[in-house]
């Protein structure tokens, strides 16, 4: 018997000068990036921790450990492939999942469609499935001085029961 269960997700990375930021598996022209190990786009490091929060199997930095040089400058849809696949491998779907982008620039708005369409492809869900919003921090603490992006997402998926 399927169940319902759900995940939440966090994540935050650094603006630093740069030419661009990945957002949701979407590139933005802009006067910044975003700083890590991969290529730090927040948004699908957020959704990974929800998919994988939905079926309690840790984290992001456990199943792709920042030490490990392999992960450097890596694409992140990888990340949230790998959490897809282990829903798919357990007998589960994704229902629907939910992407809160916290920033003060660059504007999301003219972006949320492109950014749908790639978590689309990425996850192998339809768009309506899939919701991407955007607030600013009205200019308060690390978001509101432009020095970082956070994001912040949610993830329902169906599993077989199993206790
Ligand atoms: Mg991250």
């Amino acid at each position: 018997m399927l169940e319902p269960r759900s995940g939440i997700g966090y994540d935050v990375h650094r603006l630093v000068r740069g030419d661009g930021v990945w957002l949701c598996g979407h590139f933005i022209a802009h006067t910044h990036k975003l700083d890590g190990h991969s290529d730090a786009d927040v948004g699908l490091h957020a959704l990974t921790d929800a998919l994988l929060g939905a079926i309690a199997e840790g984290d992001i930095g456990t199943h792709f450990p920042p030490s490990d040089p392999q992960w450097k400058g890596a694409a992140s849809h990888q990340f949230v492939r790998h959490a897809a696949k282990r829903i798919g491998e357990r007998g589960g779907k994704i229902i629907n999942v939910d992407v809160a982008l916290v920033a003060e620039s660059p504007k999301i708005g003219p972006h949320r469609e492109a950014m749908i369409a790639a978590m689309a492809d990425i996850l192998n869900i339809a768009p309506s499935r899939i919701s991407v919003k955007a607030t600013t921090n009205e200019r308060m603490g690390f978001v509101g001085r432009e020095e970082g992006i956070a994001a912040v997402a949610t993830a329902s998926v169906m599993v077989p029961s199993d206790d």
